[in-house]
């Protein structure tokens, strides 16, 4: 199955393993990067260091039996995934004494890795679907309209239309009232032709929501035709492209992935920022990674805020599910707490499951400054 949305994620966070040990499984396989050998090699390394690892894991015979059956259908599914498909990425999150099993391609590769845990490691979808938005492209000429669909790196041609305009006014126009009518003429046909678009395009919107609309619009005429266009969709626009009408979908596609990284990129400047302000006027806002944990476990993380792999091993209270970066005993309880792999990544999910938000910042940026990991806290009630 092709990883595509937010809900994947959240059917991975929400499952209850019970105590029970699962397995959560990333291969790059972005050929662009690596030939076929070199992909083979690392699964069979990935694997062979996961299996070590099982078997050195102090848990119950069952546990450990159930993380070994999960590589071996892993070993199995990758296998034949690499021969047949094209995919940047393979994830699969399996727990094979609970018979759970889902396996994704990834639209971009992650780092290689096996986790083994009480729950799936998502993080790493969570920062694939960040880098991307819905995306509906507009080529538009006096004739002609064409609307792709662009979501997690994939071009989809969604529709198409034709319109009887005339070819354009000679240069300099035409000379005395004969030559002004044809004009009109002209411009009643191409405004019509625009109005369909745009009609059109509020058709589609209704079938195929997206979030962003990007446009490209021949000869000037853009102002034009976004003045036929619905208010909804005029704030959705966010880039004039420069594609044409006739561009194959791999020009088009590889044109919306520059823009969209870019745009990216600025909305993520735009996120530290906004903290950074935040923080320095005393706001609703947390930086570094104890004070942002110290708030997760007092409900008060609205949207967190953390650099790409940014990676902390911490403990947790088992009891109270409080985290901590370094408590041996649980204050509270006075329990001894739990190691965590990694409590960035619980943190993450801690803030999923509660509904709130996660960006992900690709680094460098502001956010290193101040440790890392922020966030966006809750008005108190
Ligand atoms: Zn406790």
């Amino acid at each position: 199955m092709k990883f595509q949305s937010r809900s994947q994620i959240e059917a991975m966070a929400k499952f209850k393993s019970q105590g029970d040990l699962v397995t959560s499984f990333y291969l790059d396989t972005d050929k662009g990067r690596l030939n076929r050998k070199e992909i083979q090699l690392a699964l069979k390394n990935l694997l062979n260091d996961a299996k070590a690892r099982a078997c050195g894991l102090a848990a119950a015979k069952n546990k450990t039996e159930s993380l070994l059956r999960d590589l071996d259908l892993i070993a199995d599914h990758s296998g034949r995934a690499l021969a047949s498909s094209n995919a940047a990425g393979l994830a699969v999150f399996s727990c094979s004494q609970r018979k759970f099993w889902q396996a994704l391609e990834l639209p971009h590769g992650p780092r290689s890795r096996v986790v083994f845990d009480t729950n799936f490691y998502v993080r790493p979808l969570a920062a694939i679907l960040d880098k991307y938005s819905s995306i509906c492209a507009l080529l538009l000429s006096r004739r002609e309209a064409r609307w792709y669909d662009i979501s997690m790196g994939e071009i989809k041609a969604l529709d198409e239309l034709k319109s009887d305009v005339p070819g354009r006014v000679r240069e300099g126009g035409f000379e005395g009232t004969e030559g002004k009518k044809i004009e009109r003429h002209l411009d009643a046909k191409l405004q019509d032709h625009f109005k369909k678009t745009a009609q059109r395009t509020f058709d589609l919107s209704k079938k195929h929501p997206f979030e962003w609309f990007f446009i490209s619009c021949e000869d000037n005429h853009g102002a034009d035709f976004e003045g036929h266009l619905h208010s909804y969709l005029r704030e959705k626009i966010k880039a004039r492209i420069h594609s044409h009408v006739g561009d194959s979908p791999t020009k088009v596609l590889q044109e919306v992935l520059e823009v969209e990284a870019r745009l990216k990129k600025a909305e993520e400047e735009e996120t530290v920022r906004k903290l950074v302000a935040e923080l320095e006027r005393g706001g609703l806002a947390a930086s570094g990674l104890r004070d942002t944990i110290h708030r997760l476990n007092q409900f008060e993380v609205q949207s967190l805020v953390v650099t790409h792999n940014f990676s902390k091993p911490g403990r947790i209270c088992p009891t109270h599910k409080i985290f901590y970066l370094d408590e041996l005993k649980c204050p509270v309880c006075d329990k001894k707490t739990d190691v965590v792999q990694d409590i960035v990544d619980e943190a993450i999910e801690t803030v999923l499951k509660r509904n709130g938000t996660v960006k992900h910042i690709t680094p460098p940026s502001k956010l290193d400054r101040y440790g890392q990991i922020g966030a966006f806290l809750k008005y108190k009630a």
